[in-house]
């Protein structure tokens, strides 16, 4: 493999990863040999040592990275233009996305035709809820140690920008705490590069567990709302990101598309934009020249509170249950998913599953039974995979355009081959 690039070696991996997933799943009687030795054991041992190898980097390399961010930015009218910006963006795509979502299910039905004897019901969880303000609170930490040890991202976006604003503000007075922690991106940075060596297996581990796991035949009767989300998700993606991309900053979503594909691969195989986060600020920052210090602060936002994968996923799966179980949605309901499909989308932790669970808001905002998260759960760790990279990629174009529009991006390395 060693004569492939780090990207090809990723796609290699999944593509690899996926066959002999399908295979041990076919081949292999399920029993010790399928099921414990391998999926359980070794797949699961691999895969998630490197997993939370990536999980590892991501409180430090955000905390540095956003202080010095905030330290070279500087002026607070920067900060504040660049973070309005990017927190309408975030919700805007994040309503057209549910939009995409609510129309392309309501020509496609994905619940009509439903034989319930054919799926396999999941018990299910319901989210608290916490309220608008409380979320708007829970912004500021009342202990920073505490964040960082609870890896709170609002809470160490928030410690690490007034960090950065005193450090900039105070000047050659504390010059040594602001080179350390220079010194400490740069560590970090070599960091994910060092544990990104071993990604091809990483990935292939994860992928062929999740194959060996759930083979493809619980799919079947769900095959209509699997492929409407991954249609909404492929044109909002496609569509609604690439003309953004092209519109606001005028450069090729080809080249963006390409040296994203990495990315994306690896958000597909981890399912958490929380582990893509060092490798998608790298991507940006190495590939497509985008500054560091719009990354740094647009990236980890992003990840924390822009799933328009997942809102794409629960805007389908509000039609779904309404058909499976006969209930219609007036235009009221619709607007009401939009706005608490958007909130659940904030509230959605970047990692695996989560979005399944702040769906059961959604539910019950227009009344729909939880029950019918049931019906999906079996299917949706490949549509989790598949949501976390759009999730990941809106947070990527947003940075680009944003970098664009402050100036912050280096065409010639974006324009590189
Ligand atoms: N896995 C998703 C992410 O990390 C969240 C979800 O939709 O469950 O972005």
């Amino acid at each position: 493999m060693k004569k492939y690039s780090l990207s090809t070696q990723i796609f290699i991996s999944l593509i690899s990863g996926m066959i002999l997933g399908l295979l041990c799943h076919y081949c292999i009687p399920a029993g010790y040999l399928r099921d414990d030795i391998l999926a359980e054991g070794a797949f699961y041992l691999v895969g998630n040592a490197f997993m939370r190898g990536m999980q590892m980097l991501v409180v430090p390399l955000v905390f540095c990275s956003l202080v010095c961010g905030t330290m070279s930015i500087g002026d607070t009218t920067t900060l504040g233009k660049v973070g309005i910006k990017t927190l309408g963006f975030y919700l805007v795509t994040t309503a057209i996305a549910i939009a995409i979502a609510l129309g392309l299910a309501s020509i496609v039905n994905p619940g009509i035709g439903l034989d319930m004897s054919t799926v396999k019901i999941a018990e299910t969880t319901i989210a608290e809820n916490k309220g608008v303000v409380e979320t708007l609170l829970d912004i500021v930490p009342k202990n920073p140690i505490q964040s960082l040890a609870e890896g709170s991202m609002l809470q160490i976006i928030f410690f690490a920008v007034l960090l950065g604003f005193i450090l900039a503000s105070q000047g050659d007075g504390v010059r040594h705490i602001a080179n350390n922690f220079n010194q400490w991106n740069s560590i970090m940075m070599s960091m994910t590069m060092t544990v990104m060596k071993v990604a091809p297996i990483g990935v292939f581990c994860l992928v062929a567990k999740t194959f060996t796991e759930i083979g493809l035949s619980g799919f079947l009767p769900m095959i209509k709302y699997m492929l409407c989300v991954v249609g909404a998700l492929a044109i909002h993606c496609l569509v609604i990101y690439m003309s953004m991309l092209k519109v606001f900053t005028g450069r090729n979503p080809i080249i963006f598309l390409k040296k994203m594909l990495p990315v994306m691969g690896f958000a597909f195989s981890t399912a958490s934009s929380n582990a893509t986060l060092p490798l998608n600020i790298e991507t940006l920052n190495k590939k497509m020249g985008v500054s560091k210090k719009i990354a740094s602060f647009t990236i980890p936002l992003g990840a924390t509170i822009n799933m328009d994968g997942t809102a794409i996923m629960q805007g389908v799966a509000v039609v779904f249950a309404a058909q499976a179980f006969n209930i219609p949605l007036t235009p009221m309901d619709y607007i009401t998913v939009i706005f608490t499909a958007t909130m659940a989308s904030i509230g959605t932790a970047a990692v695996p599953g989560v979005g399944l669970i702040t769906l059961s808001m959604v539910f019950v905002s227009v009344g729909l039974p939880i029950e019918a998260i049931g019906i999906i759960m079996g299917i949706d760790r490949i549509l989790d995979m598949t949501r976390t990279a759009v999730n990941i990629t809106g947070d990527a174009v947003c940075t680009v355009i944003v970098a664009h529009q402050e100036n912050a991006i280096k065409d010639e390395i974006f324009n590189k081959a």
